[in-house]
Parts: C-alpha cells; sequence; structure tokens
C-alpha cells in the first residue's frame, strides 16, 4: 500500500498576498505527516503530525495563530478520528499550545471522546503538554481594529447580526488526512474558530461527523463556516456518498453544494482507501498541499 497525505490551512478570502505564505505552511505541514508515513508510523500519528505542524504556523486559524473571541480570549477547538472508528476531541480550551495532540490522547484512550473547556486544559497540562498564550501579534491587531462596542457588552443579538454579515471573511482552520503503509485511514481537524464570536461559541471543528470524519474507505477534514458545516453533518454525509458507491469527487461535490444551498461557504480535504485525493471549495481559495 503506497501512503498519501493531504493538508488544508482553511479556506476564505486571505488578505492580498497572503496565498503563498499559506501554501508554504501547508507544505511545511505536510514534510513533518510525510516524515511520519515514510518512516513507517500510521496514519493517526501523520495526521497528528501535520496538524500540530499547522498549529505552530503563525499565519493559520488554529493553535497558535488562532483568532480570538470577543473577550479577547482564544479558544480552541480539535478533533482526530481513525478509520477504526476510535475518535478524540477537545472543545473551547485556552492556552494550549496543540489542542490537536490532546484530540489524540482521548483517542488513544478510546473512553470518552469530548472534553472541554478549563477541564481539558487541565488534563493537557497534567499530561505535561505545554501551555500557551495564544495570542499572535496579528490576531490582537485584528480583535482591536474590530473591537466594537456589541462585543465589548457582549450583546449577543447585536453580535449574532453582526456575524452573519460579516462572516465569510473570517475563515481559516486547518487539517490533514492521512493514509499509511498498512490502508489505514486517518483525519484531524484544528481551529480558533471563528474571530471575534460569541465565548464559547463551539463551531463544527471539534465534532465527529461535521468538521471530521473518518471510515476505512475514507477521510474527510473540513473547513468553513462552522454553523453550516455542523448542521448538515458534512463530513459524514460525504464518507456515506463514497460508502453508496460515489467517488470522493462526486461526494465532495455534492457535499458543497449542499453547503451552497445554506450559504455555507466551506472547502473540504478528503482521501480515499485508494489513495485519490480530494480537495473541494466554494470560496476563492483553500491553502493545501499534498504528499504521495
Ligand atoms: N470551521 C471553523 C469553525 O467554524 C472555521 C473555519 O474553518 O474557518 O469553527
Amino acid at each position: 500500500m503506497k501512503p498519501a497525505l493531504i493538508v488544508h490551512g482553511g479556506c476564505g478570502t486571505p488578505p492580498a498576498g497572503e496565498e503563498a505564505a499559506r501554501n508554504a505552511a501547508c507544505e511545511r505541514a505536510a514534510d513533518a505527516g510525510w516524515d511520519v508515513l515514510r518512516a513507517g508510523g500510521s496514519a493517526v500519528d501523520a495526521a497528528e503530525a501535520a496538524v500540530r505542524a499547522l498549529e505552530d504556523e503563525p499565519i493559520l486559524n488554529a493553535g497558535t495563530g488562532a483568532y480570538l473571541q470577543a473577550d479577547g480570549v482564544a479558544r480552541l477547538d480539535a478533533s482526530i478520528m481513525a478509520s477504526d472508528a476510535r475518535a478524540g476531541a477537545v472543545a473551547q480550551v485556552p492556552n494550549l499550545k496543540n489542542p490537536v495532540r490532546l484530540a489524540r490522547y482521548l483517542l488513544e484512550q478510546d473512553a470518552h471522546v469530548m472534553l472541554s473547556g478549563q477541564e481539558a486544559l487541565q488534563l493537557a497540562l497534567r499530561l505535561g503538554h505545554p501551555p500557551a498564550v495564544v495570542a499572535t501579534p496579528s490576531k490582537i491587531a485584528y480583535w482591536q481594529e474590530n473591537l466594537k462596542a456589541q462585543y465589548v457588552a457582549l450583546d449577543y443579538a447585536a453580535m449574532g447580526a453582526d456575524w452573519k454579515a460579516e462572516n465569510p471573511r473570517r475563515l481559516g482552520t486547518v487539517g490533514c488526512v492521512a493514509l499509511d503503509g498498512q490502508g489505514r485511514l486517518a483525519a484531524a481537524t484544528s481551529t480558533g474558530g471563528t474571530g471575534q464570536c460569541y465565548p464559547g461559541r463551539v463551531g463544527d471543528t471539534p465534532v465527529i461527523g461535521a468538521g471530521t470524519y473518518c471510515t476505512p474507505r475514507v477521510g474527510v477534514s473540513m473547513t468553513g463556516v462552522g454553523e453550516r458545516v455542523m448542521v448538515l453533518l458534512s463530513a459524514k454525509r460525504l464518507a456515506d456518498l463514497v460508502a453508496d458507491g460515489r467517488t470522493g469527487e462526486q461526494a465532495a461535490a455534492t457535499v458543497i453544494a449542499d453547503l451552497d444551498r445554506v450559504n455555507g461557504a466551506a472547502g473540504l480535504i478528503a482521501l480515499t482507501a485508494d489513495g485519490a485525493f480530494v480537495a473541494h471549495r466554494n470560496t476563492p481559495f483553500m491553502a493545501s498541499a499534498r504528499r504521495i
């Protein structure tokens, strides 16, 4: 079986001229995952390694580079799933360098699937995972520039109206799907969510079946408007379509068309067990890289 790997660095419309830097970050992360696969590592190891590398890239919206929520705190979501149906996820964890690492720990333990908030952070610290002040200068500047009165007042209704009007501009997220030499797949996704959102807002990324899904036939990682992806369970839908006999490409086109109908700006990567890459989006750009 030939290993393969695909990563993404989020869909959307990046500031002019940033496309190359985002793609370069994806290339570095693809190398990190590819090193694992080439050394005979598992798909889960490779997906975690690639997403950890993506989380360490300040330009991307995950881990170190996460957007700040309305109260000025970054809270991180991440998930990982293996083709044997084991999964782990964390939601709204503050101050953690690599949330996907904690999600991976939960997958290995195979007990709870998702932990959230301060309790998840405390577990990570007990396990010796490095803490981090998640606030890059550029994400702080973005937060300050967009700090309107309704955010300071945490006026949910006014914030919601604003968010709906502007949300396609604030996209990001990172993910990876890996196929190892034994034919096993794994998918992982990590995000800082949507900038300036109401504190505690959870998107699709940590929800297994929404932002991430993996079966023995296909692995999927989503990016885009989490509220839409979550309601349509887009990653699971793609896997179901492949199980019904569609190609990865056909399934992805259907999933993105469904998201289009609900005004869901989104993108996805997928990899099938026979090594076929899929990358699809309805936004102007999605950073990505692949290895085979
Ligand atoms: N899907 C992520 C979320 O809604 C954001 C993104 O992919 O840009 O949290």
